[in-house]
């Protein structure tokens, strides 16, 4: 790496749980269903993560363990395949069933793997069943998608077809954009996964060269990569410079020549600076604390850091894949203090002490600092935020500049009402 301090950290943690990941991926695949087999906490979480789905049937649901269930007392698995056979005569649209997996399921060893591949013999030709974890015990929240992404490579056709496969879940409108701009590079063929529908998936082999959108797929890259897939090695599609390198890595790759790349990217690079520059002047020389949950946080930070002009006081990660980071670390200066896990108490210790401009944080920590003064970010708003590519950059850089603009005009206020 870098050089950059790396410090682990251990103990209590305050992160979401995988499941979060299903309210970006139900709306990414509409004939999949998502159904958590947890208690009544995985349903309230996922309800109030995802929002009740008012004007249209929802793609997600709950099959809920009972005290029964979990004291050992009930077949969970009879209960499971009732279900399951319930929610198919009601939904027979579903192509592609998810059982994800949960603490409690955990603690009470459902295996379901077993489950699916059960059920996947019973409903053969009517739904595919497949399996993931997005238990809190061991998961963040991106980490569900990486889980769900996993289990789909098995059913990826093998093909020795050269093409370019993105990773991860983009904004459809994002998404659209980049083939636009790969097509310009004349790269032969470019898909994505997850497909935008469950059924139609990408195919893969050695002429595969895989893009990572996300810096959160660790063991979908593994995966890929057992099927004979390339990784392209590059930094994270955020800001204009990571944005840029990651595309000029991908034509590399394909072997485009420097001047179509130039030609085609010159444009949008100058655009955006441009675009960047009202938000440089909010942010640059502002403190900023990274708070480990999503493992966006080294991206983010080196964006923040090298084209926005903030000073890092410490840049947390809940893990860190030094190989798919490699590019990322390479951007940071010496100095950076990393520190990959969490011990909540003590974390929140060095930002009471360093007071930062910004924190980037969990949901259930931001309401707390901020009632102590401190401007916060969500974490999780980045996931569901269209912030990739070069013509995102602005409105990434927004995101951090919206806290500080807001906490301006509420410390003019305080004087104003001290005044009066
Ligand atoms: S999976 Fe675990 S952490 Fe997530 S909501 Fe259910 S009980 Fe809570």
């Amino acid at each position: 790496m870098s050089g950059s301090t790396l410090l682990k950290e251990t103990g209590p943690r305050e992160v979401f749980c995988g499941l979060t990941s299903i309210v970006w991926l139900h709306r990414r695949m509409p004939d999949a269903f998502f159904l958590v087999v947890g208690s009544r906490t995985c349903a309230h979480l996922i309800q109030s993560a995802a929002g009740v789905m008012i004007f249209a049937e929802p793609r997600f649901g709950t099959a809920i363990l009972e005290e029964r269930d979990l004291a050992g007392l009930a077949d969970a698995h009879d209960e499971l395949d009732r279900v399951v056979k319930d929610l198919l005569q009601r939904r027979p649209e579903i192509r592609t069933l998810f059982l994800v997996g949960s603490c409690p399921s955990e603690v009470i060893k459902l295996d379901l793997a077993r489950v699916a591949e059960r059920l996947n013999e019973s409903l053969k030709g009517q739904v595919t069943v497949l399996n993931y974890s997005g238990s809190g015990i061991e998961t963040t929240f991106t980490q569900g998608e990486d889980g769900a992404l996993k289990a789909l490579i098995p059913l990826m056709e093998p093909s020795q077809e050269e093409q370019l496969l993105l990773v991860g879940t983009l904004a459809n409108a994002v998404e659209d954009r980049l083939f636009t701009l790969f097509k310009r590079l004349d790269i032969p063929k470019v898909a994505s996964l997850p497909p935008r529908q469950s059924t139609e998936l990408p195919t893969v082999g050695p002429n595969t060269r895989v893009l990572l959108t996300q810096p959160y797929l660790t063991e979908t890259a593994r995966c890929l990569k057992d099927r004979g897939a390339q990784i392209i090695q590059a930094p994270f599609p955020l800001g204009v410079e990571g944005s840029k390198i990651w595309m000029e890595a991908a034509a590399k790759s394909f072997k485009v020549s420097n001047s179509l790349v130039q030609t085609t990217l010159e444009p949008l690079v100058n655009r955006a600076n441009e675009a960047l520059k009202p938000y440089k002047n909010q942010l640059s020389g502002k403190t900023l604390f990274l708070l480990p949950e999503s493992q966006l946080e080294i991206p983010l930070a080196r964006f923040l850091l090298r084209e926005c002009g903030m000073k890092l006081l410490e840049v947390g990660t809940p893990y860190l894949n030094k190989e798919l980071m490699q590019s990322e670390l390479d951007l940071l200066p010496e100095n950076i203090r990393l520190v990959e896990g969490q011990h909540i108490e003590k974390q929140l210790d060095r930002v009471r002490h360093h007071s930062p401009d910004l924190v980037v944080c969990g949901m259930g920590l931001a309401n707390p600092l901020e009632a102590e003064g401190i401007s916060t970010k969500w974490s999780i708003e980045l996931v569901f935020s269209p912030i990739h590519g070069i013509d995102q950059a602005a409105d990434l850089a927004e995101l951090f500049a919206r806290p500080l603009h807001r906490h301006e005009l509420l410390q003019k206020n305080n004087k104003l009402f001290a005044q009066v």
